[in-house]
Formats: structure tokens, C-alpha cells, sequence
């Protein structure tokens, strides 16, 4: 028999040697897991022969005994597939080595509590691999000398990573989905030492849909009386975030992102004031009404055809009453006529083909023409910026 297979009958714990632990620890009951391994409501441990539950406190206190082994020993401190039932600080305010890790493994762990590292110091390659955070963790004011890698994790709370320090990309949130990435929050001084490779964007992120919340609170509760000339300065701080992703894009040339951070930064800076962001006078709402900010063809093709439906319908209505005023039998025939007139019009616009193009027989008509051959043509070239926008990515 080989000598492992005997130790593991002798009482040691599967995961502890499925997850390949220097020191398998000794398990207990019919699945034979130790302390670390068993499940979040049934931690139990043997002291002089006899089987005592563990509460959240006693748990932790086996955590930071193990960490403080490692942290003495200098040795790899592994902790790989442990379940922590709940809330835990790694933060030692009492010793400051106490806040300096060795190189940790929390590899496949899940934490059901909130989780802080704050303050803490990862002096070597730390690895949150494939770890479950069920609720909110707090990596802010963290020092990462080496790589701390998050590949695959899953943030199903808020993740704090303000106030970072590392060099360049150190935090690596590799292959992340979007429901984990809209729980990552940062500020734009620590996007540089964020790397997000692989990973799936949300539509907004976390700071943001914060923003949204408030901005949604302080509206129903109506507060301040001079609600139209209100800003809103949360966004800027969003703005700021998009726009650090945006030159961070930039600099590995990925102009898929680039599109995508630079079309929320502009949203940031109309959702910053009321009028900005309602009224459809000012030019950051048709910027982004007729052309989402020159990056959505879609969206500017769909406004080039209301454009263009919408004048002509205006312009054929101005023609029959036109007709009825002069004694002409009013028939669909004159709106009819005024469509082929205004898609006429709109080719002459955007072809070098000049066609004849039949006077309009109203001051109103006249009008409605001068418009569509002003606003026609500026929302083609909308259309091609965007569609330049898109293919050039
Ligand atoms: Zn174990």
C-alpha cells in the first residue's frame, strides 16, 4: 500500500490532499474533512477526545494561527479550497508583521462573510484563483509587491480596490464575468494596477449604478430647491474611472474598449446635471440621442431615418393644406408627391447627382426643405463618424 493512501486512511483529510497541503490536516466524521474543509454550518474540531463546535471566532483563531506559522515560518501559506462560514479581518492592528502575507494560496476558497484585507501587504505571489466572495470584500489600502491573481473569481458583492498599491497590472482580475466585474469598484488611480484580461464587461460599473441609486433617492426625496441647476459631482468621479480605462485602452490598442469607455465617459458627463441629461436642446443630448456619441451607427441610422420620415411626413401635411387653400382637391397624393420630393432631396444631399428638385408651392414647405437640406446631410456624416467609429475597431 503506498504510504499516502495509509495516511489518508489513517484519518486525513481528502481536500487537504486533493488541494495538495504540505500538512494534510486530520479529518473527522463520515466524510473524514478536516476543520478547514468542512462546510460553513457544521465546524467542529477534537480537543482531548472530545467533538466541540467551532463558532465564527474560534474558526478565524485557527486561520490566523496557521497565517502566523507561515508568516513566521516563510514558508507558502496555503489555504486552498477552505470554506470560511463568515465575517473575517485579516488585519492584525496590534502587530504590523502581522499584516505582511508570505505567499498565500486562498485558491478555490469560498468566504460566506464580509472579508477584509485592508492594510494588508502581499509580499509574495498570492493567488484568489477561482475564490467565492458571497459577500462584500475589501481589498483597499492593500500593497501587492508580487502578482495577486484573481483569475476566474467570483465577487458576488461589492469589491473594494481603492487605494491600491502595486506596479503596473499587479491585481490581476483575469477571466471575470460581468456580474463579477460590476462589483469591482476602484478609483482612477488604481487602474493602472488592475489588469482585466478575458473578462466580460458590465454595462456599468459599480461606481456608477452607486451614482444612479443615489441620484434616483435624492430625486424622489426632492431635496434642494434649485433641482435644475443641480450637479450631481459623483459623476465626475465616474467620468474620471472611464476615462483612466479609456487612455488604459488606448495604450494596449484595444478599440473595441476604447469605443465602449469612451461612449460611458461622455454618458457621465450628461448624466452630471438634470438639464444635460433631459432636455433635448443641449448639445451633449443630440450628441448622444442622434449618434451615442459617435460610436453607435445603429442608433444614428435610426435617427437619420425619424429625420427623414418625420420631415417629409411634415413637409407632405404643409403641401396638402397648402393644396386646400387654393382650391385643390386635398388627395394623399400631394403627401405622396412630397415624399419622393424629400427622398429626392436627401440623394441630392448625400450623392453628387443633382436632380431637379420641384419648388415647394408653401413658405412652410420652403422651410421644412431648408431644414431636412441642413440636418440631413449633418446627421449622414454622423452616421458615417459612427460607422467609421465601429469598422475602424
Ligand atoms: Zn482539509
Amino acid at each position: 500500500m503506498p504510504f499516502s493512501k495509509k495516511r489518508e486512511k489513517n484519518g486525513q483529510c481528502p481536500k487537504c490532499i486533493e488541494y495538495e497541503w504540505a500538512d494534510p490536516q486530520r479529518g473527522y466524521g463520515k466524510e473524514n474533512l478536516c476543520v478547514f474543509h468542512q462546510p460553513k454550518n457544521n465546524k467542529y474540531a477534537f480537543a482531548k477526545g472530545e467533538k466541540k463546535k467551532l463558532d465564527l471566532n474560534g474558526f478565524n483563531g485557527l486561520v490566523f494561527e496557521r497565517l502566523k506559522a507561515g508568516i513566521e515560518g516563510g514558508h507558502i501559506c496555503r489555504f486552498s479550497g477552505t470554506i470560511f462560514p463568515g465575517d473575517i479581518t485579516f488585519q492584525d492592528k496590534e502587530r504590523q508583521r502581522g499584516n505582511e502575507f508570505p505567499s498565500v494560496s486562498f485558491y478555490a476558497c469560498v468566504f460566506h462573510g464580509d472579508t477584509s484585507f485592508q492594510w494588508i501587504t502581499f509580499l509574495g505571489i498570492t493567488d484568489f484563483r477561482k475564490t467565492t466572495f458571497e459577500k462584500r470584500t475589501d481589498f483597499s489600502i492593500s500593497t501587492a509587491k508580487d502578482s495577486v491573481s484573481f483569475e476566474e473569481a467570483i465577487f458576488n458583492d461589492l469589491a473594494e480596490f481603492s487605494k491600491i498599491t502595486s506596479r503596473d497590472n499587479g491585481y490581476e482580475l483575469h477571466g471575470l464575468t460581468a456580474e463579477s466585474l460590476q462589483n469591482v469598484n476602484f478609483t482612477h488611480h488604481d487602474t493602472s494596477k488592475l489588469s482585466f484580461t478575458g473578462g466580460k464587461w458590465p454595462e456599468k460599473l459599480w461606481m456608477e449604478r452607486n451614482c444612479d441609486k443615489k441620484y434616483r433617492d435624492r430625486k424622489s426625496k426632492g431635496k434642494g430647491s434649485l433641482f435644475f441647476l443641480k450637479e450631481y459631482p459623483e459623476y465626475e468621479k465616474c467620468e474620471e474611472v472611464y476615462r483612466s480605462l479609456k487612455i488604459k485602452a488606448t495604450r494596449d490598442h484595444d478599440q473595441c474598449l476604447i469605443s465602449r469607455w469612451n461612449f460611458r465617459e461622455k454618458q457621465m458627463y450628461r448624466k452630471r446635471y438634470w438639464w444635460r441629461r433631459y432636455i433635448p436642446l443641449t448639445p451633449t443630448w443630440i450628441y448622444w440621442a442622434f449618434s451615442g456619441f459617435g460610436e453607435r451607427p445603429g442608433r444614428a441610422f435610426a435617427a437619420l431615418l425619424f429625420l427623414f420620415l418625420s420631415l417629409s411626413l411634415l413637409l407632405g401635411l404643409l403641401e396638402m393644406s397648402n393644396g386646400v387653400e387654393q382650391g385643390v382637391a386635398a388627395t394623399a397624393d400631394f403627401g405622396l408627391q412630397a415624399y419622393f420630393r424629400l427622398l429626392r432631396l436627401a440623394f441630392e444631399q448625400v450623392l453628387p447627382v443633382k436632380t431637379e428638385l420641384a419648388g415647394s408651392r408653401s413658405w412652410g414647405g420652403v422651410m421644412v426643405t431648408l431644414i431636412a437640406k441642413v440636418l440631413i446631410p449633418i446627421q449622414v456624416a454622423l452616421l458615417m463618424f459612427a460607422l467609421r467609429n465601429r469598422f475602424r475597431r
